[in-house]
């Protein structure tokens, strides 16, 4: 019987939530973020950011996570400019992205626009830190969401994605592109000189995130802030990371339907199990049209698949 807890970071708890949101169990123990039982191991996540795998399954399910709390990030601060002390009772256009990190599915973007009339509203909506919410709660308060306010989603499929990426260019410039985008789409939808600030969640500096965008026919420059941890800052943006989540989700469910396998998130060794399965029954081109091929997961995929094969 172990017993083991790890100290995980935000975006990392967060993962460990959705993994196990299907196993969700309530406990209203204090400092409980959230708890899932399996049938061999208990998993509790505290709001220190503490995880606690309870039981025979303990080490095998901590080992998923292990790798991602060796470099914790201790950062509590948001980094990037100096915003306008008010920013969070100004009217403002979020943005945010998701799937980066994710072997399957795509990287979708979303930019949200919150008139300073309408903060209120969000927050009375249920719209918080996206890091504490979990997927069915995202997906229940999504369309409530699109009918109060103007956004924009930009999907970034696959196909399109492993063929800009074999040409050279990083997650970094492909993101940096759909935030423009999504920010300047938006931007037409709403009436000139509207909202006070952009707010983008950082993810790269000021000076790299206008190089990734020097060939852009259009780039918004006017009043575009940068600060990580933006979704804390300004519901605008917890807004469009919940938007970018939804989107993720939904792009997720309809591949998996597609090609007849539940795709789990993330890239973790249960990535690797189910990306060989495909690859076995369905070959290279089905999963490259699903995957970030890129990424370490297709070799160790294709290394499983061979192990089975000569079997
Ligand atoms: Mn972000």
């Amino acid at each position: 019987m172990s017993n083991i807890v790890i100290k995980l970071s935000e975006k990392a708890q967060k993962d460990v939530i959705n993994y196990y949101s299907q196993k969700m169990v309530e406990r209203k123990a204090p400092g409980v973020v959230f708890a899932a039982k399996l049938s061999d191991c208990a998993i509790t996540v505290y709001s220190s950011g503490k995880v606690m795998f309870q039981g025979n399954g303990g080490t095998r399910e901590a080992e998923i996570w292990q790798t991602e709390a060796k470099d914790t990030p201790t950062k509590t601060l948001s980094k990037g400019d100096t915003l306008p002390k008010n920013i969070s009772s100004l009217s403002l256009i979020g943005s945010d992205e998701t799937g980066t990190g994710d072997y399957f599915g795509p990287i979708t973007v979303a930019a949200v626009y919150v008139p300073q009339d309408k903060i209120e509203l969000i927050k009375e909506l249920g719209v918080k830190d996206s890091k504490m919410l979990t997927d069915e709660y995202m997906l229940k308060i999504a369309p409530d969401l699109k009918a109060s306010l103007e956004y924009c989603v930009l999907i970034l499929r696959n196909e399109k994605y492993n063929l800009v990426q074999s040409s050279g260019a990083s997650q970094g410039k492909m993101k940096a592109k759909l935030h423009n985008q999504a920010i300047h789409r938006l931007l037409s939808k709403i009436s000139p000189g509207k909202p006070d600030y952009v707010l983008i969640d950082q993810f790269a500096e000021r000076k790299t995130y206008y190089n990734y965008l020097k060939n852009e026919k259009e780039i918004v420059t006017d009043k575009v802030l940068f600060a990580t941890k933006a979704e804390q800052i300004h519901v605008a943006v917890a807004a469009a990371s919940i938007l970018a989540r939804c989107a993720f989700l939904s792009e997720m469910d309809k591949l998996s339907k597609l090609i007849g396998v539940t795709l789990p998130k993330g890239a973790s060794h249960k990535v690797d199990e189910v990306a060989a399965q495909i690859l076995l029954a369905q070959g290279e081109d089905a999963l490259h049209s699903v995957t970030k091929w890129h990424f370490a997961n297709t070799q160790k995929a294709s290394r499983i698949a061979s192990k089975k094969r000569f079997k």
